[in-house]
């Protein structure tokens, strides 16, 4: 048993697995496996369940997530880059809206540092705002803008949000995002220390959600399903859209704290991962 955390608040009961979706932007499993770079994902896969997935070309977030999030293929959300011009995503709706209709005493959460997948007044959103829901308290959607202030405070920001209402029992089905990984293969490609540290910064982020997690279901025997996932890889010298298995190849993690296990194939498609969430929801 760990320390419980001062503070943790129960929440409404429900008979329906808690799920936390984790994006972690153009994060390359074969460097997050290396030795001291991603320790907390490791011990995930090597607790839970390690998958792997090929994502569609082209390999650009916004079409990516689009498909991850939605459950959708890139012939039925229509998003070709992330401007999303041509982009369909208003009628196919993200795997926290689809937990709603199917039942709508559900409350989800959202929080992400890139504009394109929550914010309103942006290119997407990805992640449908749902005002009616977030006037009944039923919905929830964290803006941030890494673009313009950083992904290391940006996501640290996302991160303790994220944290906070882990904490308060604020939501039944969440997404939360960190960008600082792929921003750092983006500017200094994969090959120095700056990718691996992103990978440390961002694993340390993922240590403590995964925690309260744990401690939610110590503390009050909630039933919980950790997701983690990737939109894309990257080229070596940092860069992603093409058609290159390194850029193609994508990864999933499923590890709850009571010590379930999903029976999910071992080789995912993107669009199979809001389906599979749904399904996830029903069984119990
Ligand atoms: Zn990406």
């Amino acid at each position: 048993m760990r320390e419980p955390i001062p503070g943790l608040r129960p929440a409404p009961e429900t008979k329906r697995r808690r799920i936390l979706l984790i994006g972690l932007d153009g994060l390359r499993w074969d460097i997050a496996a290396e030795d001291n770079v991603g320790t907390t994902l490791q011990k995930l896969a090597e607790t839970g369940s390690f998958h792997q997935m090929t994502m569609e070309v082209p390999t650009i977030s916004a079409p990516g997530w689009g498909s991850i999030l939605t459950g959708s293929t890139h012939a039925q959300h229509g998003l070709k880059d992330n401007s999303c011009v041509g982009g369909r995503t208003w009628n196919r709706p993200d795997f926290l809206s689809q937990c709603f209709y199917q039942a709508q005493e559900t409350r989800t959460f959202a929080a992400a540092g890139w504009p394109v997948l929550v914010d309103l007044h942006g290119l997407g959103p990805i992640i449908h705002p749902r005002i009616e829901q977030q006037f009944a308290g039923l919905h929830r959607v964290i803006v941030r803008d890494g673009e313009t202030f950083g992904y290391p405070a940006v996501d640290a920001e996302i991160t303790s949000i994220t944290l906070a209402a882990l904490k308060s029992g604020g939501f039944d089905v969440g997404f939360t995002y960190c960008c600082d990984v792929d921003d750092a293969g983006h500017i200094h490609g994969l090959q120095g220390n700056h990718y691996r540290e992103a990978i440390k910064r961002v694993d340390a982020h993922v240590k403590s959600v995964t925690d309260m997690v744990a401690a939610r279901h110590e503390a009050f025997g909630e039933e919980w399903l950790v997701i983690l996932t990737t939109d894309h890889g990257h080229v070596d010298e940092g860069g992603h859209g093409g058609d290159s298995a390194r850029e193609r190849e994508s990864w999933v993690i499923t590890r709850s704290p009571d010590d379930y296990t999903t029976d999910w194939e071992k080789e995912l498609r993107p669009e199979e991962i809001t389906p599979l969430i749904l399904q996830e929801r029903n069984a119990s």
